[in-house]
């Protein structure tokens, strides 16, 4: 009887999971090696501890969601591994899903990450994966364009010629992402696409200490190339100034074309401004306020903002639109309410000075996919190497996409590998 293939797995997270257990129902002998003590750190602090699993829509849907050479590498192993597929896994185990309105899949309360990574290694546990913990691994071995297993820290070296790389990005090192992988397949020939922050919160240049905690609902987000320069990117949602600037949807949304664009060599920082009330028109709210203020003379300029932005942040867009807010409605004059609307549809937030990759939920960038096979995902330059999950050049936006791209393509690679070794 011919021995089991064996596959090697770097990196435990969500990728590396369903590539190990998927390489062990395929018949092969797997070792998944993990630098931490436990699986998919980053899984536990995934959607504020809640973990936002994937999303509801079609996976055609899904794949739309990430830029077009991306979602064309993805589109194979979305069809693969599907959404359903995935929470097949939990449901079965007893883990129930709720989907949100705006079609984000979470756990049921109590349950939570927590429960979803103990489900997980369960998973991989009863499929006979031998997890090696604190096993931080140093490097791959290839010879001449065929892998031929890995080195661990501890100077020992691992023998196997189908190895599953799926290390993650280098946003929040503290879970164990450190951008090794990136480091191993540079040496061994792949492109790195440079990296990049995404779904991060913004610093701003002038920051405001005072609005810090306060939240603008519904708005929407605009990033400029510059002052008054074209719109670059925006993202409508909530919008939350911290201590540094601004984080919360709107600003993930944007954060990925801010640092992309202020990577360059540009003559202007990138800027931002908010539209506080999208739903309406500036023609459209400029005539309402006209008719306020002809109907009410006693009705104040700060008494027309009051409804639209939150107490603390009344005074800082009236002196942004340059409006006294005890201005009268009898002596409101015509370019004052001009300037007070056009502030409330594009208030200024000033000038992005950074954009801190290691705050984002991803990393824009690394392995670039015209190097790996979207059928496989084995390595083009490197046989036997197989490449998954955000490793690869691979962000998608918020609302489990990107969590629903390590699920499938790790079943893709975890597949291909062990069946290209029995072969
Ligand atoms: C704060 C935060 C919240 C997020 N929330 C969501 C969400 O709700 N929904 C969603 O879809 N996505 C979310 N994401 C993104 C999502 O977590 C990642 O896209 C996903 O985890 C990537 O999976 P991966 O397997 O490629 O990498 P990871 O899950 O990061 O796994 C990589 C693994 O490799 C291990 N490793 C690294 N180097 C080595 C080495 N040298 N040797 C051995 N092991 C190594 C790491 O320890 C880690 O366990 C969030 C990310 C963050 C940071």
């Amino acid at each position: 009887m011919s021995k089991a293939p064996e596959v090697l797995i770097v990196g435990g997270g969500a990728a590396g999971i369903i590539a190990a257990r998927r390489a062990a129902d395929s018949g092969a002998r797997v070792t998944l090696l993990e630098k931490n003590e436990r699986l998919g750190m980053k899984i536990l602090i995934s959607g504020g501890g809640k973990c936002n699993l994937t999303h509801a829509g079609s996976m055609e849907e899904i794949r739309r969601q990430f830029r077009p050479n991306e979602g064309r590498f993805l589109k194979p192993s979305f069809y693969r591994f599907t959404n359903h597929q995935f929470l097949e896994i939990l449901h079965s185990r007893g883990l129930r899903s709720y989907v949100r309105p705006d079609g984000r899949i979470f756990p049921v309360d109590p349950a939570n990450a927590k429960d979803v990574v103990a489900l997980l290694t369960e998973y991989v546990e009863e499929a006979g994966v031998r997890i090696r913990y604190k096993s931080p691994v140093a490097g791959i071995d290839v010879t001449n364009g065929a892998v031929q297993g890995v080195r661990l820290d501890d100077g020992t070296t691992l023998r196997a010629s189908r190895v599953i790389v799926c290390t993650g990005g280098s946003s929040f090192p503290a879970t164990g992402t450190t951008g090794d992988g990136w480091r191993w397949l540079s040496d061994i020939g792949h492109t790195i696409v440079p990296l990049r922050a995404a779904l991060a919160p913004m610093y701003l240049a002038d920051v405001h200490a005072d609005w810090s905690g306060v939240a603008l609902r519904d708005v929407v987000l605009r990033a400029r190339a510059g002052r008054e320069g074209k719109e670059i990117a925006h993202w409508p949602g909530d919008l939350l100034f911290t201590h540094k600037g601004v984080s919360g949807p709107t600003a993930l949304g944007v954060s990925r074309e801010v640092a992309e664009r202020d990577a360059g060599a540009v003559p202007s920082p990138s800027t931002l401004e908010a539209d506080t009330i999208p739903a309406r028109s500036f023609e459209d709210l400029h005539a309402a306020f006209r008719k306020e203020l002809t109907d009410n003379p006693r009705r104040t300029a700060a008494s027309l903002v009051t409804p639209y932005v939150p107490s603390r942040l009344v005074d800082p867009l009236l002196s942004a639109a340059g409006v006294a807010g005890d201005t009268r409605g009898s002596q409101f004059p015509a370019k004052a309410l001009k300037k007070l609307v056009s502030t409330l549809k594009g208030w200024p937030l000033g000038d992005v000075r950074h954009v801190p990759l290691e705050r984002g939920e991803v990393v824009a960038g690394g392995v670039s996919l015209d190097e790996v096979d979207p059928q496989t995902m084995q390595s083009k330059i490197v046989s036997g190497l197989y490449l998954c999950g955000e490793v690869l050049d691979i962000a998608g936006p918020v609302g489990g996409y990107n969590l629903q791209a390590a699920w499938s393509t790790g079943y893709v690679a975890g597949d291909a590998a062990a069946k290209s070794a029995s072969q």
